[in-house]
Protein backbone atom coordinates (compact mmCIF):
# COMPACT_ATOMS: atom_id res chain seq x y z
CA UNK A 1 0.00 0.00 0.00
CA UNK A 2 1.06 3.26 -1.09
CA UNK A 3 2.76 5.47 2.19
CA UNK A 4 -0.04 8.47 1.82
CA UNK A 5 -2.85 6.25 1.76
CA UNK A 6 -1.45 4.29 4.92
CA UNK A 7 -1.25 7.99 6.22
CA UNK A 8 -4.50 8.88 5.31
CA UNK A 9 -6.21 5.55 6.90
CA UNK A 10 -4.04 6.16 10.03
CA UNK A 11 -4.74 9.99 10.45
CA UNK A 12 -8.30 9.11 10.56
CA UNK A 13 -8.58 6.80 13.35
CA UNK A 14 -6.68 9.41 14.89
CA UNK A 15 -8.93 12.30 14.22
CA UNK A 16 -11.79 10.49 15.16
CA UNK A 17 -10.17 9.02 18.75
CA UNK A 18 -9.41 13.12 19.12
CA UNK A 19 -12.92 13.97 17.93
CA UNK A 20 -14.38 11.58 20.71
CA UNK A 21 -11.60 12.89 23.55
CA UNK A 22 -12.36 17.00 22.58
CA UNK A 23 -16.34 15.52 22.78
CA UNK A 24 -15.85 14.18 26.38
CA UNK A 25 -13.70 16.82 27.84
CA UNK A 26 -16.10 19.52 26.91
CA UNK A 27 -18.84 17.90 28.02
CA UNK A 28 -17.77 17.07 32.02
CA UNK A 29 -17.74 20.51 33.21
CA UNK A 30 -21.80 20.26 31.99
CA UNK A 31 -21.81 16.82 33.99
CA UNK A 32 -20.30 18.71 37.24
CA UNK A 33 -22.60 21.50 37.25
CA UNK A 34 -25.37 19.60 36.85
CA UNK A 35 -24.90 17.26 39.80
CA UNK A 36 -23.94 20.60 41.70
CA UNK A 37 -27.59 22.33 40.83
CA UNK A 38 -29.00 19.04 42.32
CA UNK A 39 -26.77 19.34 45.63
CA UNK A 40 -27.45 23.18 45.75
CA UNK A 41 -31.54 22.35 45.09
CA UNK A 42 -31.67 19.76 48.29
CA UNK A 43 -29.66 22.37 50.43
CA UNK A 44 -31.73 24.60 49.95
CA UNK A 45 -34.64 22.48 50.51
CA UNK A 46 -33.10 21.59 54.06
CA UNK A 47 -32.96 25.18 54.76
CA UNK A 48 -36.67 25.47 54.65
CA UNK A 49 -37.07 22.76 56.18
CA UNK A 50 -34.85 23.81 59.24
CA UNK A 51 -36.40 27.50 59.10
CA UNK A 52 -40.01 25.75 58.87
CA UNK A 53 -39.44 23.68 61.84
CA UNK A 54 -37.79 26.70 63.68
CA UNK A 55 -40.63 28.59 63.20
CA UNK A 56 -42.92 25.78 64.20
CA UNK A 57 -44.35 25.54 67.85
CA UNK A 58 -46.70 22.79 67.55
CA UNK A 59 -45.26 19.67 68.73
CA UNK A 60 -47.25 17.19 66.79
CA UNK A 61 -46.06 19.16 63.27
CA UNK A 62 -42.47 19.70 64.98
CA UNK A 63 -42.17 15.92 65.27
CA UNK A 64 -42.57 15.30 62.09
CA UNK A 65 -40.70 18.34 60.55
CA UNK A 66 -37.54 16.91 62.96
CA UNK A 67 -37.68 13.31 61.18
CA UNK A 68 -37.77 15.55 57.92
CA UNK A 69 -34.46 17.50 58.92
CA UNK A 70 -32.93 14.49 59.97
CA UNK A 71 -33.19 12.48 57.11
CA UNK A 72 -32.13 15.20 54.51
CA UNK A 73 -29.55 15.92 56.52
CA UNK A 74 -27.93 12.44 56.32
CA UNK A 75 -28.67 12.40 52.80
CA UNK A 76 -27.36 15.53 52.09
CA UNK A 77 -23.89 14.59 53.90
CA UNK A 78 -23.88 11.32 51.20
CA UNK A 79 -24.82 13.17 48.26
CA UNK A 80 -22.14 15.68 49.33
CA UNK A 81 -19.15 13.02 49.49
CA UNK A 82 -20.44 11.31 46.01
CA UNK A 83 -20.21 14.78 44.23
CA UNK A 84 -16.74 15.53 45.65
CA UNK A 85 -15.79 12.29 44.68
CA UNK A 86 -17.34 12.62 41.17
CA UNK A 87 -15.62 15.69 40.56
CA UNK A 88 -12.47 14.04 41.54
CA UNK A 89 -13.17 11.52 38.83
CA UNK A 90 -14.14 14.03 36.46
CA UNK A 91 -10.65 16.14 37.28
CA UNK A 92 -9.00 12.83 36.76
CA UNK A 93 -10.45 11.83 33.67
CA UNK A 94 -9.64 15.91 32.14
CA UNK A 95 -6.16 15.26 32.44
CA UNK A 96 -6.08 11.56 30.98
CA UNK A 97 -7.73 12.89 27.99
CA UNK A 98 -5.95 15.70 27.56
CA UNK A 99 -2.81 14.09 27.80
CA UNK A 100 -4.25 11.19 25.03
CA UNK A 101 -4.81 14.44 23.46
CA UNK A 102 -0.97 16.02 23.49
CA UNK A 103 0.03 12.39 22.36
CA UNK A 104 -2.48 11.86 19.09
CA UNK A 105 -1.79 15.74 18.46
CA UNK A 106 2.06 15.06 18.16
CA UNK A 107 1.53 12.18 16.48
CA UNK A 108 -0.89 13.47 13.74
CA UNK A 109 1.82 16.28 13.26
CA UNK A 110 4.79 13.50 12.13
CA UNK A 111 2.11 11.83 10.63
CA UNK A 112 1.20 14.56 8.25
CA UNK A 113 5.05 16.22 7.89
CA UNK A 114 5.50 12.70 6.85
CA UNK A 115 2.76 12.75 3.91
CA UNK A 116 2.67 14.17 0.12
CA UNK A 117 0.94 17.49 0.69
CA UNK A 118 -1.70 17.61 -1.99
CA UNK A 119 -2.94 14.05 -0.38
CA UNK A 120 -2.95 16.19 3.04
CA UNK A 121 -4.74 18.97 1.55
CA UNK A 122 -7.41 16.53 0.45
CA UNK A 123 -8.00 14.87 3.42
CA UNK A 124 -8.87 17.64 5.09
CA UNK A 125 -10.90 19.45 2.13
CA UNK A 126 -12.83 16.34 2.00
CA UNK A 127 -12.79 16.05 6.07
CA UNK A 128 -14.06 19.42 6.22
CA UNK A 129 -16.98 18.63 3.96
CA UNK A 130 -18.24 15.23 4.44
CA UNK A 131 -17.12 14.95 8.01
CA UNK A 132 -14.52 11.58 7.38
CA UNK A 133 -12.18 11.52 4.33
CA UNK A 134 -11.47 7.95 4.06
CA UNK A 135 -13.27 5.17 3.39
CA UNK A 136 -12.75 1.24 3.31
CA UNK A 137 -13.78 -0.76 -0.39
CA UNK A 138 -15.94 -3.84 0.89
CA UNK A 139 -16.98 -6.43 -1.24
CA UNK A 140 -16.36 -4.13 -4.37
CA UNK A 141 -18.24 -1.08 -2.93
CA UNK A 142 -17.09 2.21 -0.83
CA UNK A 143 -18.07 1.40 2.44
CA UNK A 144 -19.19 4.49 3.50
CA UNK A 145 -21.46 6.11 0.44
CA UNK A 146 -22.01 2.12 -1.23
CA UNK A 147 -22.05 2.74 -4.23
CA UNK A 148 -20.58 0.05 -6.72
CA UNK A 149 -16.86 0.52 -7.54
CA UNK A 150 -16.51 -0.11 -11.31
CA UNK A 151 -14.11 -3.33 -12.03
CA UNK A 152 -10.97 -1.61 -13.33
CA UNK A 153 -10.95 1.06 -11.08
CA UNK A 154 -11.41 -1.86 -8.13
CA UNK A 155 -8.09 -3.63 -9.46
CA UNK A 156 -6.26 -0.34 -9.55
CA UNK A 157 -7.91 0.44 -5.67
CA UNK A 158 -6.62 -3.27 -4.94
CA UNK A 159 -3.23 -2.48 -6.03
CA UNK A 160 -2.75 0.39 -3.99
CA UNK A 161 -0.32 1.78 -5.76
CA UNK A 162 -2.02 5.54 -6.20
CA UNK A 163 -4.39 7.79 -3.89
CA UNK A 164 -7.27 6.85 -5.35
CA UNK A 165 -10.68 8.74 -4.94
CA UNK A 166 -14.13 7.56 -4.27
CA UNK A 167 -16.13 8.77 -7.65
CA UNK A 168 -19.06 9.56 -5.89
CA UNK A 169 -18.24 10.73 -2.60
CA UNK A 170 -14.41 11.44 -3.46
CA UNK A 171 -13.20 9.96 -0.38
CA UNK A 172 -9.75 8.64 -0.23
CA UNK A 173 -10.41 4.53 -0.94
CA UNK A 174 -8.28 2.08 0.61
CA UNK A 175 -8.26 -1.73 0.24
CA UNK A 176 -6.97 -4.10 2.69
CA UNK A 177 -5.78 -2.05 5.76
CA UNK A 178 -2.30 -3.21 7.68
CA UNK A 179 -3.01 -5.26 10.84
CA UNK A 180 -1.02 -1.54 12.41
CA UNK A 181 0.47 1.02 11.13
CA UNK A 182 3.83 -0.25 12.21
CA UNK A 183 3.33 -3.28 10.20
CA UNK A 184 4.14 -0.97 7.31
CA UNK A 185 7.21 -0.45 8.12
CA UNK A 186 8.92 -3.48 6.80
CA UNK A 187 7.85 -6.68 5.67
CA UNK A 188 9.76 -8.57 8.40
CA UNK A 189 7.07 -7.31 11.06
CA UNK A 190 4.28 -8.22 9.25
CA UNK A 191 5.84 -12.02 8.27
CA UNK A 192 6.24 -12.45 12.01
CA UNK A 193 2.32 -12.52 12.73
CA UNK A 194 1.92 -15.34 9.91
ZN1 LIG B 1 -17.93 6.68 -1.63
Amino acid sequence: MLPDIASAVRLQELDLRLTDLTKEIASLPKHISEIEKKLDAHQRKLEADRAALSANQKDRKKQGLEKNVKTAEVLLKAEKAEVESEKQRARERTEADQKAVNELQANRKSIVTSMTPGVYSNYERIRGRRGSAVAEVVDGRCSVCHIAIRPQFLQDVKRGEQVLMCESCQRILFYNPPASFEDLNGPSASAMHT
